[in-house]
């Protein structure tokens, strides 16, 4: 645990010292749960988007864009049930002043006080019986495992029920049954449990008036911008069912607790799609959809730190739904979610505009509210795990032949912010600044690059290391003689002597998409 919360912090220290991530309004003690990305953290978020975009956008025929205003009509968020069920239970305790969502606690009680034990009794299991260890029939037979599981099936199906009638007695009940204590005092002192309402609501216009629509929100989700344009895109670009259209953008939720950096934002964005199918095939497209959305993220991430959770509680619009998390320094969490969400959304919205938001079926010769299977990505909790996974501490050896500890950030290229540092051998060498200006000046048409010239070569490497770039250019009293330049790659220290017309090619080559696509 220990080690992970000192992850925790080194992230967070990495990505402010260099010009990552700053809290935001930082001069004024700064604005909780609200970031600011600086120079190399709006490039690295760039090309997580364009990743996205090209994936989804690009490489389908059927999948098209949109970019929808953030405000919108109030009547937009009664239908999609936004003003009414919007909400997190939440509770504080009397002792440490801190807040919490109710959910939270229990759900975070089952994965570390029950689930934790069955895989720790599977995992002794497995060491003592080595190859003959049969999983399945251990899970199925095993008194202690038997114990939690049932202990577990207990705790949920309370949960479940609390949480869908809107019993909050209920889960305060199971709070103090399971004697959960407050994570930072150890204190069972709770306080009830209350709705919260997440969305931030504001006055529109220069009249505040009581009038129900001069009251608009910030958008908690960009999908509806994506549901009530469903017939201008459809008509306009005439696509056929099963077709989706895909958006990126800002969300605001007044989140409870915001203490986990990039995790949980106040403002933060989405990528999201959302893909209508007919009804009667949407648990089809929601197994495509669960399978291609985990090889997007085995792309750039290991494979062990992804996982499904499938829901226990489903949303009042779904009926199927799973996440995908992935391994953060405190646990894993969901990165994206992707869920079944039916005919609900174009339904109601049907019902409250008056309009029909429905689709002719030219082969079966009849019209539909098509059913929607949607795939919801947070740009912010792409970023952090892309800087959790590549942030290393490494051994690697140093100019005197010793060994020197290096921090090193191991961003898949494609997405790095800065693809290649341009660095003449030395300083104080007019004729090599000069050269290594020229292959700078060439190099940044192709790909985001930086010139640097400052202290010995080896502290160059050193800072490029820290930022991710993945690739060095050396220009060296060599180059002067025969147009060659070392190309130095970050996770291998491997340098190799190239032709200065080669590079663009070369770079071209290791630096695209394609990459990731193959
Ligand atoms: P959680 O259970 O963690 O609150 P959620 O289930 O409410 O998340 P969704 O409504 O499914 O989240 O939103 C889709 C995606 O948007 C999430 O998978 C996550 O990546 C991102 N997201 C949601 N809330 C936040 C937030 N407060 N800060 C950053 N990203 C967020």
């Amino acid at each position: 645990m220990k080690n992970k919360q000192d992850q925790f912090k080194k992230i967070t220290a990495h990505c402010k010292e260099y010009g990552y991530i700053f809290q935001s309004s930082e001069i004024y003690d700064g604005l909780s749960a609200s970031y600011d990305y600086g120079p190399y953290g709006v490039l690295l978020k760039n090309n997580i988007k364009e990743y996205w975009w090209k994936a989804m956008v690009q490489m389908h025929e059927n999948i098209v864009g949109l970019d929808a205003a953030i405000l919108m009509h109030p009547k937009v968020w009664k239908a999609s049930g936004h003003v009414d069920a919007f909400n997190d239970p939440m509770i504080d305790n009397k002792d440490s002043k801190k807040r919490y969502r109710a959910d939270t606690l229990i759900e975070d009680y089952v994965a570390n006080k029950v689930d934790a034990k069955i895989e720790k009794e599977v995992a002794k299991a497995r060491k003592r019986f080595g190859d003959a260890f049969d999983e399945a029939q251990f899970r199925a037979t095993n008194g202690r495992v038997l114990q939690y599981t049932k202990k577990r099936e207990d705790i949920i199906s309370r949960f479940v029920k609390s949480m869908e009638t809107n019993e909050l007695d209920g889960l305060k009940d199971l709070i103090e049954e399971l004697g959960i204590a407050c994570p930072e005092s150890g204190s069972k002192n709770w306080t009830d449990v209350r709705q919260f309402n997440l969305m931030f609501a504001m006055q529109f216009g220069a009249l505040a008036s009581d009038a129900e629509d001069s009251q608009v929100y910030l958008r908690p989700e960009t999908a509806q911008g994506i549901f009530v344009n469903f017939l201008n895109v459809q008509k306009t670009t005439r696509q056929k069912l099963p077709f989706g259209i895909a958006q990126i953008g800002k969300a605001f939720r007044n989140e409870i607790v915001a203490r986990q950096f990039i995790f949980r934002m106040r403002e933060f964005e989405q990528m999201e799609m959302q893909f209508f199918v007919k009804p009667g095939t949407e648990l089809k497209w929601y197994e495509y959809w669960k399978e291609q959305r985990l090889k997007w993220h085995q792309a750039i991430f290991p494979a062990h730190k992804l996982k499904f959770h499938k829901h226990e509680k489903l949303a009042h619009y779904a009926n199927a739904a799973s996440d995908i998390e992935f391994e953060y320094p405190f646990g894993f969490k969901e990165i994206e979610g992707i869920h079944s969400r039916t005919d609900f959304d174009l339904g109601e919205h049907q019902k409250l505009s008056g309009r029909k938001l429905q689709y002719f079926d030219s082969e079966a010769q009849e019209s539909y509210v098509p059913f929607v299977v949607e795939t919801s990505v947070g740009v912010d909790r792409l970023f952090f795990a892309v800087v959790a996974n590549s942030l290393q501490e490494e051994q690697v050896p140093d100019a005197k032949g010793g060994m020197a500890t290096r921090v090193v950030m191991k961003i898949p290229p494609v997405l790095a912010p800065i693809k290649v540092a341009v660095l003449p051998l030395l300083k104080n060498k007019p004729e090599l600044t000069a050269k290594a200006r020229k292959v700078f000046d060439k190099l940044k048409f192709v790909t985001d690059c930086q010139y640097d010239e400052k202290d010995a070569i080896g502290r160059r490497y050193r800072r490029q290391d820290a930022i991710g770039t993945p690739y060095c250019v050396t220009i060296d009293f060599d180059t002067l003689e025969d147009d060659t330049v070392t190309v130095r790659d970050r996770d291998t220290l491997e340098q190799i002597r190239l032709p200065i017309d080669a590079l663009e090619g070369y770079i071209n080559k290791i630096l695209s998409f394609n990459q990731l696509f193959a």
